[in-house]
């Protein structure tokens, strides 16, 4: 298939590397913390109490949701707290579990229900995508809407990020097992992966011979190139009309195309409990640069700790990467499912400039991917405007940052669409 591009977005200098960094596996050192809200859905029930032992795999949240993710213990070990004030890199307040590690890591096989959705649900599975939807409610969205196109992305949300390619060139087998089960869930007639025209040298002649029945689709590196509604509209040139969520609030869209990434496949095909996540840790210059595979509650430092990598006291760790990641308060920050990525900036590399008045350039608009008028809408959402803002589409900015980015006044931009749509959230909320 021919190379695809979407209109809007940025043409960033060369971010490329770490596409042919192998996966290394990192222990999780003798204490994990795991966090009872790793995905959009409500925040899990604890279901273990301090002293308890518990094994590798077993239910330690539950969720409230029909189709909701639930929270498995990463590791074999003693519960030491459950705690109500756990703080999560995107600032909430939530319950978390800490199990101090007694004996080696294990994979927990799932146990396979009746129901597929079921087995989802019951085996913690969630998108690892930027939204982190868990994995049961969009298959079920994806079958009411009678979807029959299912894209794999195996480009990384981010900037500087490798990893998404790094699974599909590693773990073939566990991602083509992966599409089988959707495949046969939703009834597919077509599937396309899609990849970072870059990035295709790392698919050797014999991987691509595996790809059986599957297109696999080049795309022209362009940041937000990974954006589901992007995605769709590229490969299948199909509009999607979406609402997608202000904070917390689940997906309700029409959906041509299902979009789900490649580490998701891959995790779904070995037919494990949802436990693990394999991403990029990396800097600005290239001195950190691997692809690592850890447990979830695993703290950043003993990734970093694991690569030798050591972070200037005044450095900045980001959850999530340079674009839309958010700064982790400290390295004992704990790897959860919705974490797409760990990049450092140096203090020297951090910029803060004042923001000035808008001098109606119409920058922010030319690279809007959403087509939307950001300029508008913070300036809304400053005012306190928030029906304006949503008249103007507030919810359906899907937080790229590329209109902060060339904004000359150094506006920020999507720092007051975020502030606008977790206002509406709140007054939502208060209904
Ligand atoms: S890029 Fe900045 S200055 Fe230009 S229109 Fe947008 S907000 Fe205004
Ligand atoms: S308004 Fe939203 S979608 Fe558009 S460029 Fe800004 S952050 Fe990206």
């Amino acid at each position: 298939m021919e190379t695809v591009s979407f209109k809007g977005g940025l043409k960033l200098p060369v971010v490329h590397g770490g596409g042919d960094r192998p996966i290394i596996c990192v222990p999780p050192g003798e204490q994990v913390i795991v966090p009872m809200k790793q995905d959009l859905g409500p925040e899990c029930e604890p279901l273990v109490k301090k002293k308890q032992i518990v094994r590798t795999g077993e239910l330690i949240g539950q969720s409230s949701l029909e189709h909701g993710a639930c929270i498995h213990a990463p590791v074999a070990g003693k519960v030491t707290d459950v705690t109500k004030s756990f703080i999560h890199f995107s600032g909430k307040r939530m319950s978390a579990v800490v199990i101090s590690r007694e004996g080696p890591v294990n994979k927990a096989r799932r146990q396979e229900q009746d129901d597929f959705l079921s087995t989802l649900v019951t085996s913690g599975m969630v998108d690892f995508d930027k939204d982190t939807v868990p994995l049961a409610v969009k298959l079920d969205e994806a079958k009411l809407n009678h979807v029959d196109s299912l894209i794999v992305n195996a480009m990384d949300v981010e900037p500087f990020f490798s990893s998404r390619v790094r699974v599909l060139s590693e773990r073939i087998h566990d991602v083509m097992a992966g599409i089988s089960a959707v495949k046969d869930y939703l009834n597919i007639q077509q599937v396309y992966i899609v990849l970072d025209e870059q990035h295709r040298g790392h698919i050797s002649d014999n991987q691509a011979r595996l790809l059986q029945d599957v297109t696999l689709v080049p795309l022209k590196y362009k940041y937000p190139q990974a954006i589901d509604y992007l995605l769709v509209k590229a490969i299948l040139g199909k509009e999607v009309l979406c609402t997608i969520p202000c904070r917390d609030i689940m997906h309700s869209q029409d959906i041509d195309g299902l979009v789900i990434s490649v580490d998701t496949l891959a995790s779904l095909g070995s037919k494990v409990v949802s436990t693990e996540r394999i991403l990029t840790i990396r800097d600005l210059n290239g001195d950190l640069n691997e692809n690592v595979h850890v447990q979830i509650g695993t703290p950043i430092k003993e990734i970093l700790s694991a690569c030798s990598y050591e972070v200037n006291p005044e450095a900045r760790i980001i959850a999530g990467g340079p674009m839309m990641g958010q700064i982790f308060a400290d390295a004992q920050m704990p790897v959860t499912k919705d974490l797409q990525g760990i990049f450092i900036l140096n203090k020297e590399q951090l910029t803060f400039n004042k923001p000035k008045t808008c001098i109606k350039c119409g920058l922010c608009v030319d690279v809007c991917p959403a087509r939307l008028l950001p300029f508008m809408i913070s300036g809304f959402v400053e005012k306190a405007q928030y029906d304006q803002a949503q008249r103007y589409q507030l919810s359906s900015c899907f937080e790229c940052g590329c209109c902060s980015y060339v904004c000359p006044s150094n506006i920020p931009l999507l720092h007051w669409i975020q502030f606008g749509k977790f206002e509406i959230f709140k007054q939502r909320s208060k209904l």
